[in-house]
């Protein structure tokens, strides 16, 4: 059987009768991507050769401004430090819709070998090194450059406006600094232009590069950060009375912390991680210390639940602490984290007639939950959200054992470039065309 006769087959038994008779790719889409497809290979290629860490995109954002400028738009830079944002003002009324991407890379020492690898290094928490694009966020920006250059191409025909976000530090700002979603909200992105809707995609490992992935409701994690310190009183190893042992109050702690989720949380709703990521106390065998920090890490799919596993760690926290004579400060969450990225569920299932059109013959995969976190959530939080995934694995090789995101190997078949730019302006074009539908 050839491939597509297999794809179709496929589609076939997999997808509802009336999803069959899909909507086809709309011929402006065709053509804008290729005549787009090399440029963007290229812009790619070039931000994927020099990557810059979260908070330092001076290079990638000038860039972005500069293409923006020479479309005729007028860019506004320096949002949440390097953010560049530019509105695209159509020839006829409509919606206002917003496109996201980001534009940050990663501490990570490149393995992939491509021609265009980086060799650049910076320096992260006092230490010198390697800067990948790990995480696609080049591939990103690449796309909605060409998005951006396509939907210029189009605007006396375009029914609305359009909000480009080219946004810093998706992958967190370094520490003592602020950044990314939460820095560009604050700073008023959303302020003179409220949009009716926000896109926004990522490329993945788990899928091939022909195919999209997109999932109605909550999407991916809440990710927030917890730390405590368990204090105690430091006496001679040999003489543990003398004292209070907060090692031992921190061990009980810990696995008093793993009921939250085997015993408590109801995990048939949405399910639950909590994890200790780093243990510090003590200098010497023989010293019992005065104190022990712990640090982890919470994903939750659920606000309430997000609540409610605070309230349950906070509280194990106090009282093993106390049943231990021992004390505990504790920071549950300690900074403000991602929420759970939501996917609006009436936009999703509207727009994934347009992804639909842009995969083809591939079916639109329903994605499952993904542990992992996303700013895109808060601008989610603000506007409805439509956030999707673009197969980053070449076609032919296991999705599921391809080094994922954030891997030293991680590498984005240039394909999905093309599919990305075409799934986009597909969605963007249908939504505005028909915003209430
Ligand atoms: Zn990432
Ligand atoms: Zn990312």
């Amino acid at each position: 059987m050839n491939r597509l006769a297999a794809a179709l087959m496929c589609a076939c038994l997999t997808l509802p009768a009336a999803a069959i008779a899909q909507e086809a790719q709309r011929g402006e889409v065709t053509a804008a991507a290729a005549a787009l497809q090399a440029k963007v290979v290229d812009w790619r290629r070039d931000i994927h050769q020099h990557p810059e860490l979260s908070n330092r995109e001076t290079r990638t954002a000038a860039k972005v401004a500069e293409h923006l400028r020479g479309l005729g738009l007028e860019p506004r830079t320096g949002i949440a430090h390097h953010g560049v944002t530019a509105v695209l003002k159509g020839g006829r009324p409509g919606p206002r819709l917003a496109l996201r991407a980001d534009m940050d890379a990663l501490p990570v020492t490149e393995e992939t070998g491509l021609p265009f690898a980086s060799q650049v290094t910076d320096t992260y928490r006092g230490q010198t090194t390697g800067v990948m694009h790990a995480c696609g966020h080049d591939a990103h920006t690449a796309i909605l450059m060409g998005v951006a250059e396509a939907l210029v191409g189009m605007r006396e025909q375009l029914a609305g406006e359009i909000l480009f976000v080219f946004q810093p530090a998706e992958e967190g700002a370094p520490e003592g600094e602020e950044g990314g979603a939460g820095l560009m909200l604050k700073e008023g992105v959303f302020a003179d232009f409220k949009p009716d809707a926000v896109f926004g995609l990522h490329v993945f490992s788990t899928l091939n590069a022909n195919q999209i992935g997109v999932r109605a409701g909550p999407t991916m994690a809440a990710s927030d950060r917890f730390g405590m310190t368990v204090v105690g009183r430091q006496t001679h190893g040999s003489r543990p009375w003398g004292g209070v042992d907060p090692i031992v109050a921190a061990a009980q702690i810990i696995n008093q912390s793993q009921t939250i989720v085997s015993r408590q949380m109801d995990i048939s709703k949405q399910p639950v991680v909590v994890t200790f990521g780093a243990i510090n106390g003590g200098i010497r065998y023989n010293i019992i210390p005065d104190s022990v920090e712990l640090v982890g890490t919470i994903r939750t799919f659920d606000e309430d639940m997000r609540a409610d596993v605070f309230k349950r760690l906070t509280s194990i926290a106090e009282h093993v602490a106390a049943a231990n004579g021992a004390t505990v400060e504790t920071q549950i969450p300690a900074e403000d984290g991602n929420p759970v990225t939501f996917n609006n569920e009436a936009l999703t299932e509207r727009m994934r007639a347009s992804l639909q059109a842009a995969s083809g013959a591939e079916p639109v995969v329903d994605m499952p939950l993904i542990m992992g976190a996303e700013d895109f959530s808060l601008y989610a939080r603000e506007v409805p959200g439509l956030f999707f995934f673009v197969g980053a694995t070449p076609v032919g090789q296991d999705a599921g054992t391809a080094p994922s995101n954030h891997s030293p190997k991680f590498d984005v078949d240039e394909s999905a470039l093309d599919l990305g730019l075409r799934a986009m302006l597909q969605a963007t074009l249908d939504y505005l065309d028909t915003p209430a539908g």
